[in-house]
């Protein structure tokens, strides 16, 4: 042992590297695991999070008096021993280092830490001695001689807060201390309990039980779209409440919808705090030390609402947990469904998996009884939900240059005569996905990705979907440099938009897509006016498949409903089924009986016939079939590695290195490598090598040691690690 006198402590940092470093104590510090602390890290300072000590770890012989030391304590709430457990879980799983994992619960800065004090200012009767239009403004806007926070003053009068630092030194303006902002109203369990029916009631009973036990469990919420899961899991939220735990409600994030904060609203009397990446940075600072402090009870998030300190977890809801706007494909690759059942189970609080189209991970684990299923069959308006009926392109398709069939066109002027609403649904943003070349066929791609540039008629470029890349369109072909011989090949929303406005002049059109200028206001605003009965056709991408309540759609028209099939993908018939059964699901949900119509080239294949038959448990029976028969997830588990490097040969090379290097282990077959599924990326060359493993090996185990034992990529190679790929 050192010199006893000198305390040391591990820090794990939040980078890519190592473990826990070790650090000296300065003297009077009093430091314990959990803490953020400030730390010298090379010439920066960083955070860090006092880290336990590892019992197993040998001690490295350094001497305690060399070590740097903490520079200081954070004023954060420390990182509880479970969400300690949860970053070395989760660390351990994704094959990625804790600090990586610790990055994801350190986002958010010091304002985190206890309020800091407001400052209010209004005007005094002097008036300014320089004259600029800036100051003059201010005066404007505060002229009506309230006071109002500093911040406020400069966001009205629209300058820097300098201007209005300068305007109260000269004494124009003075300050006013303001009380600390008030708390919000925590919801209220018993605000306006709804009626629900028996079958809701049986399923809410349950959750109600499940949260007053404390106990880890999962649920599965199996509702026909439509049949008020929401409605239904509220009851468990408002149990949770009552017993004063909290909650974590997880959406994919565009489903963070106003109708979901009105609804919850209603039931609780207040909106619950939202967690996702359109939230400013103070309110973020505001919910973290809510939820660590105890006093936000609610969070209704997007996944990276998994790593919020809270303080005693009661349940934990999945909502749509099929979506895969989940997985997590960059940094750490993670699934929040799957890191939400952990999160929940180190907590001992239920969970709650709400969909009308399970993933078939967790269809098999509910038929297998791992999941306790609560079904809901019927929709709580009476009504029965739309079967598909197809519309068999190959023989009743729409003349050339048109993408709408005659009789889905004929079905969506009778339902716009009847007073209802109809949804032309294609999963594709922009006008057209390829831009071709007449006269010597080239196709305009992404100079730095596999892809094809999508024109996009209302912001008049063309763009990559992958990596962001965007160009005017060019009046020549960049080929042949033959004149005007450029054509649009294809639909996307804005290009049927186009086609239903000429055959029916007089609708009121909508395109909705996550393309709306705008943002996210804009998209909130359009989705109100489509509830509220102002849009007549609404173009749809996936956005609008989303959870949405859409009160007078009677129609949805699946435009190109074989998109998804055919890339030899075999997730792509879950995803289809999951995708077309959502957006007919968004029909006829209140008095009106819906319908939904197919536009489809193969209405033989599996998919559509189930779709068409209404047979959910048919495409289930099925895929699970064919997953089991071949071995594919869930019934094995699959681990990416994708080598990405700037040269082609220098990613093969080390590619074919890392198969060389894979440890021979009976059962695991170490597949590739092969063209990743996105084979150029920002310039970056892409190959992929899949492990396959059975279902109940340890493989992020087996990951780990082949990257221990691995070759090092060298230069500008990386490896990333993907265990239980979208695609595999
Ligand atoms: P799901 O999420 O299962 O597709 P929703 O939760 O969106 O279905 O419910 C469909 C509609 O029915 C919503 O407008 C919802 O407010 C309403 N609803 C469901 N259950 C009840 C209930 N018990 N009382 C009143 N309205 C309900
Ligand atoms: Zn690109």
């Amino acid at each position: 042992m050192f010199s006893g006198a000198i305390e040391t402590v591990d820090v794990l940092l939040p980078v890519a590297v190592g473990s826990a470093y070790s650090y000296r104590v300065p003297e009077g510090m009093q430091l314990a695991p959990g803490d953020v602390v400030v730390v010298p890290l090379g010439p920066r300072n960083i955070l860090g999070c006092v880290w336990p000590r590892d019992p197993a770890a040998v001690a490295k012989p350094v001497d305690p008096a060399k070590l740097k030391p903490v520079i200081r304590k954070y004023a954060a709430p420390p990182l509880s021993a479970q969400m300690i457990a949860f970053i070395e879980w989760m660390a351990d799983y994704t094959v990625s280092s804790p600090g990586m994992v610790l990055r994801l619960a350190l986002r958010h800065d010091e304002a985190a830490g206890p309020q800091r004090e407001r400052v209010g200012v209004r005007l005094t009767d002097k008036r300014p001695e320089r004259r600029t239009s800036a100051r003059e403004k201010v005066v404007e806007a505060l002229a009506d001689g309230f006071l109002r926070p500093k911040g406020d003053a400069a966001r009205e009068a629209g300058v820097s807060p300098s201007v209005v630092d300068g305007l109260i030194d000269e004494g124009v303006l003075e300050t006013v201390t303001l009380p600390p902002e008030p708390a919000a109203e925590p919801p209220d369990p018993d605000h306006a309990v709804p009626e629900l029916l028996p079958g809701q009631q049986a399923a809410a009973d349950v959750l109600r039980e499940a949260v007053a036990a404390h106990e880890f469990r999962v649920h599965l919420l199996d509702g026909v779209t439509g049949s008020g899961k929401t409605e239904t899991y509220f009851e468990g939220v408002a149990q949770a409440i009552r017993d004063g735990r909290q909650v974590l409600i997880l959406m994919p994030e565009i489903a963070l919808t106003q109708a979901f904060l009105d609804r919850f609203a209603r039931r609780f009397g207040v909106v619950p705090a939202q967690w996702h990446s359109a939230v400013g940075t103070k309110r973020r600072a505001r919910v973290f030390a809510g939820v660590a402090s105890g006093e936000v009870s609610v969070v209704a998030g997007a996944r990276s609402a998994l790593f919020l300190p809270y303080r005693d977890l009661g349940l934990v809801i999945v909502d749509e947990e099929h979506d895969s706007a989940y997985k997590q494909e960059d940094g750490v690759h993670y699934h929040a469904r799957d890191m939400a059942v952990v999160r929940a189970r180190l907590a001992g609080a239920p969970v709650v998996l709400a969909s009308a189209t399970p993933s078939l991970e967790t269809e098999v684990n509910g038929r297998r009884g791992r999941y306790r299923r609560l079904a809901l069959p019927e929709r709580f308006a009476g009504t029965r939900v739309p079967r598909l009926e197809p519309i068999d392109m190959r023989r009743e398709g729409p003349p050339k240059g048109r993408w709408i069939a005659p009789r889905l066109v004929a079905d969506i002027t009778d339902t716009v005569a009847r007073g209802g609403q109809a949804l032309l649904f294609l999963n594709r943003r922009g006008y057209a996905p390829l831009t071709l070349c007449r006269s010597c066929g080239h196709r305009i791609r992404c100079p730095s990705c596999s892809s094809w540039l999508v024109e996009h008629r209302f912001r008049r470029r063309l763009e990559c979907h992958q990596c962001g890349y965007a160009s005017p369109v060019p009046e020549a072909c960049p080929s042949c440099h033959e004149p005007n011989s450029l054509i649009p090949c294809g639909p996307g929303v804005e290009r049927l938009h186009e086609e239903i406005a000429a055959l029916m002049p007089d609708a009121r059109i909508q395109v909705l897509s996550s393309d709306l200028a705008g943002g996210v206001e804009r998209l909130r605003a359009e989705i109100k006016a489509i509830e509220d009965g102002e849009v007549d056709v609404i173009v749809g991408t996936q956005l609008v498949a989303k959870g949405h309540n859409f009160p007078g759609l009677a129609l949805v028209g699946v435009v190109d409903a074989d998109v998804g099939l055919g890339h030899g993908d075999p997730r792509a018939a879950e995803r289809t089924f999951q995708l077309l059964h959502q957006v007919a699901g968004r029909a006829g949900r209140h008095k009106l009986e819906g319908r939904a119509l197919l536009q489809t080239y193969m209405p033989e294949h599996p998919v559509m016939q189930a779709l068409i038959a209404g047979d959910r448990d048919a495409f289930y029976d099925r895929e699970i079939g064919v997953r089991e028969e071949a071995g594919l997830p869930p019934f094995a588990r699959f681990c990416a590695l994708v080598v990405s490097a700037n040269e082609q040969h220098e990613a093969q090379r080390h590619a074919q290195a890392l198969a060389a290097s894979a440890p021979i282990v009976e059962g695991v077959r170490v597949l590739g490598p092969a063209e990743a599924p996105i084979s150029l990326l920002r310039g970056r060359h892409r190959l992929r090598l899949l492990a396959r493993a059975p279902r109940a090996f340890d493989l992020s185990n087996y990951v780990r040691d082949w990257m221990a034992s691995a070759p090092r990529p060298r230069g500008n190679v990386k490896v990333e690690i993907d265990i239980d790929p979208q695609s595999f």
